[in-house]
C-alpha cells in the first residue's frame, strides 16, 4: 500500500499511531471452516447439496444433504428471491453458512448463505472505511515486527496478531468479540500505553529565562508552623525544577482546598528572590488574601505589589514579587519575571487562559511556570498528564478538619432549623446552596427567590448572591464581617475564605457532581471549626452521596465521580475533557497505567510527585 494512501486512511478513521491501528479490534469473527458436527445454537458451516425444495408465496423452503456428515438440514429463505431460486437449484452443490437452530429437533438455518471461500476464520471490522480498505491497511502495518518495534512484548504482539489475523495464529477457535481476563488486561495495557506514548511526544521543552538558586529554607525556618511532608516535598521539586537552566519548568501542583498550596506559593516565590515571581489569581478577593499573606510571611527585602482592576499596592514596576488578577494580562509595562504562578488555575476563564498561555510561550526561553490548582483528579488521571507536565499532589492537610457530612430529606428539615439556630447562636455562619435563582418547572426544589422570604422572615442578616450577580464579591466580603446566613447558587466555589463558616447545605444535591459537592464542602471548617456539609435531597438514600458523605479526600472522591460517570450516572452534564478508552477504566486500572509509565521508563519521581 503506498504510503499516500496510507495516510489518507488514517485521516478518515481518525487515527494516528499505529497502535491506534492495531487497537482497532475485528468486532466480530466469521468462521468458515467446515464444522465436523451440527451444532445447535452456533454459526456453522457445512459442505451442502440440495435434495429438494418448496415455493410458497415468497418463501422458500431448501433441504440440504451433508455428504460429509451423513446428515440432512433445512434452509429457510422468508424473501426468496429469483436470485436464490436460480442459486439453491435441486442438485447444485453448496458450501453454506449460517446460524443452526432446532425447529421440532430438526436442524435448519435461516437465510443460508453459499459461500464462494471458506475454510477461514475471517475478521469483521466495523469502521469508517470498506472492509477491504481496513483489511489491507492492517495487512500492511500490523505485524509483528512493527509491534515489536512500539515497543511492546510478546505476549502483547500475539494477542493483537492473533485478534487480527485469526487463522495464522493458533488458538483462534476460542475468539470472542468481547476480550475477556488475560487478554483484556493486556488490551488495557497497550491502550495506556500508546495513549502515554502520544501525550509524551506532545511534550515541548525550552529553556528557562534563568535559573533560580535562592533559597527558601530562611522563609520556611521563619514560619509559624512547620510545613507538611507533602508541602515540604512539593517545594523540593519546585526547587529542584527552578534551578535548571536549561528546561524551564512546567508543573500543575493539585491539592484540596486548605492543603497549604500558599505556603508553596510563597516558597516558589522565595527561590526566585529578585529575579522577579508574578502570581495571578482568579478573583480580586483571592489576589488580595495571598497579597496579604506575602506580607506576612516573605522576607523583607523582597518587594512585593498588588495589581487589580481599580486597585494597586506598591509599584509593579518596581516589586520582586506581582500579585495580581488578570488585570496583569492587561498592563502594557508588566516586567519580566523568571517565574509565573498562577493560584486556582481551573477558575480561569478559557480566554484568560490562553493569554496566560501566551504569557509564558514567548521567546526562545521561557520563564519557569508552576500551576496551582484545588481540583483533584483521579491519580491515574494525573499520572497520564504527567506525561504532558510535571505534577505533583499535595494529599495531606496541616490540620485534621472535622466535618459533618450527612444526606438529609424533607423529614429532616425542623431538625436543620434547629441546627442552624444553635450554630447562628455561637456566632457561626451558615451558607445554603439553591440549584437555581429563579424559579423552574423542571427542577423540584425551591429556587433562591421562592426560598429567601422564608429565611429573611425567619432570621436576620441574611445575604444572597448568585453568579450573575455584578456585585457578589462585595456582598460575599460584607457577608463575611456581618452576615449570618448566605444563600447562593454554586458562585459560592469561588474561593474565598469564611473563617466562621460551619454549615453548608446543598439543596438538590443530587444534581450536583461530586467534584462540586466537594469543593461546596471545602468551604466549611476552614480554620478547624467543627463543621457539618448537610445534603438535601429527595432522594436520601442515593448512594453517591452516601459514598461521597463517607470520605474527605478531593482525590478519592475525583475517582467516585469516575466511576459514577463511568456507570453512565452524570447528574450536571459536566463531564470534563475526559479521554474515552475502549477498554481501559481511569477509576480502576492505577496499576495497568503505572506497568506503562514504567515500561515508557518513567522518571525517578519525588515523593508525591508524579
Ligand atoms: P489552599 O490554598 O491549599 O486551599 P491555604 O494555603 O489557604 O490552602 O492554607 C489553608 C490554611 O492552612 C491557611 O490558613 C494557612 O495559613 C494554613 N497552613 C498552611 N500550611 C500549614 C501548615 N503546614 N501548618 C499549619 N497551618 C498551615
Ligand atoms: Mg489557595
Amino acid at each position: 500500500m503506498e504510503e499516500a494512501e496510507a495516510k489518507a486512511l488514517f485521516r478518515k478513521l481518525k487515527i494516528r499511531t499505529l497502535l491506534d491501528l492495531a487497537l482497532l479490534l475485528p468486532s466480530s469473527y466469521e468462521d468458515t471452516r467446515l464444522s465436523p458436527r451440527i451444532e445447535a445454537g452456533k454459526t456453522q458451516t457445512f459442505e451442502a447439496e440440495v435434495t429438494d425444495r418448496q415455493i410458497r408465496g415468497g418463501r422458500m423452503q431448501v433441504r440440504f444433504r451433508l455428504p460429509a456428515l451423513g446428515r440432512q438440514i433445512t434452509g429457510q429463505f422468508f424473501k426468496a428471491t429469483p436470485y436464490h431460486q436460480r442459486l439453491f437449484e435441486p442438485g447444485s452443490r453448496h458450501v453454506i453458512h449460517g446460524k443452526v437452530t432446532l425447529y421440532n429437533h430438526w436442524p435448519q438455518i435461516a437465510q443460508p448463505r453459499s459461500l464462494k471461500e471458506y475454510g477461514r476464520i475471517l475478521p469483521r471490522y466495523k469502521s469508517a472505511l470498506k472492509e477491504s480498505e481496513i483489511r489491507a491497511l492492517i495487512g500492511t502495518y500490523v505485524t509483528e515486527r512493527n509491534l515489536y518495534a512500539e515497543g511492546l512484548e510478546s505476549r502483547e504482539v500475539q494477542l493483537l496478531m492473533r485478534r487480527h489475523f485469526p487463522d495464522e495464529y493458533a488458538g483462534a477457535g476460542e475468539l470472542s468479540a468481547t476480550p475477556a481476563g488475560e487478554e483484556l488486561e493486556r488490551l488495557k495495557f497497550i491502550e495506556a500505553f500508546n495513549h502515554l506514548k502520544k501525550l509524551r511526544s506532545k511534550r515541548r521543552e525550552f529553556p528557562a529565562l534563568k535559573a533560580l538558586k535562592a533559597s527558601p529554607k530562611p522563609f520556611i525556618d521563619k514560619l509559624p508552623f512547620t510545613l507538611t511532608e507533602d508541602q515540604r516535598h512539593v517545594i523540593e521539586a519546585i526547587r529542584l525544577d527552578l534551578a535548571r537552566e536549561e528546561r524551564a519548568a512546567r508543573r500543575m501542583i493539585i491539592g484540596d482546598v486548605g492543603s497549604g498550596k500558599t505556603m508553596v506559593i510563597l516558597a516558589a516565590a522565595t527561590m526566585a528572590g529578585k529575579e522577579r515571581a508574578i502570581l495571578m489569581a482568579p478573583t480580586s478577593i483571592l489576589a488580595q488574601q495571598l497579597y496579604e499573606e506575602a506580607c506576612k510571611h516573605l522576607p523583607e527585602e523582597l518587594e512585593t505589589a498588588l495589581v487589580m482592576q481599580g486597585r494597586m499596592e506598591g509599584d509593579y514596576r518596581e516589586a520582586d514579587f506581582i500579585i495580581g488578577t488578570h488585570a496583569l494580562l492587561y498592563l502594557e509595562d508588566l516586567p519580566e519575571a523568571a517565574l509565573v504562578m498562577v493560584d486556582e488555575q481551573h477558575r480561569f476563564g478559557t480566554r484568560q487562559r490562553a493569554m496566560l498561555e501566551a504569557l509564558v510561550s514567548q521567546g526562545e526561553r521561557r520563564p519557569h511556570y508552576l500551576q496551582f490548582s484545588a481540583t483533584p483528579i483521579p491519580r491515574t488521571q494525573a499520572m497520564m498528564e504527567s506525561e504532558l507536565i510535571d505534577v505533583s499532589l499535595i494529599t495531606q492537610t496541616p490540620f485534621e478538619k472535622t466535618i459533618h457530612s450527612r444526606v438529609i430529606g424533607r423529614s429532616d428539615f425542623p431538625e436543620l432549623l434547629k441546627h442552624i439556630e444553635s450554630e447562628l447562636e455561637q456566632e457561626h455562619q451558615v451558607l445554603i446552596v439553591y440549584p437555581l435563582v429563579e424559579e423552574s418547572e423542571e427542577i423540584p426544589y425551591q429556587s433562591i427567590d421562592e426560598a429567601r422570604g422564608f429565611w429573611e422572615k425567619r432570621f436576620e442578616g441574611v445575604y444572597v448572591t448568585h453568579g450573575r450577580d455584578k456585585n457578589k464579591e462585595e456582598v460575599l466580603l460584607e457577608f463575611r464581617e456581618r452576615g449570618r446566613i448566605l444563600l447562593a447558587t454554586t458562585v459560592i466555589e469561588v474561593g474565598i475564605s469564611l473563617p466562621r463558616l460551619s454549615t453548608v447545605v446543598i439543596v438538590g444535591a443530587e444534581r450536583l457532581g461530586l467534584a462540586t459537592l466537594h469543593q461546596l464542602r471545602g468551604r466549611v471548617g476552614r480554620n478547624g471549626l467543627e463543621s457539618w456539609c448537610f445534603l438535601y435531597s429527595h432522594q436520601p438514600d442515593n448512594e453517591r452521596l452516601t459514598k461521597f458523605c463517607r470520605t474527605r479526600s478531593g482525590f478519592e472522591i475525583a475517582c467516585l465521580d469516575l466511576a459514577y460517570r463511568n456507570s453512565g450516572d452524570i447528574v450536571d452534564g459536566t463531564i470534563q475533557s475526559g479521554q474515552k478508552f475502549r477498554w481501559l477504566d481511569l477509576a480502576e486500572d492505577e496499576a495497568i497505567i503505572a506497568e506503562a509509565r514504567a515500561r515508557l521508563g518513567a522518571k525517578v519521581p519525588i515523593e508525591g510527585e508524579l
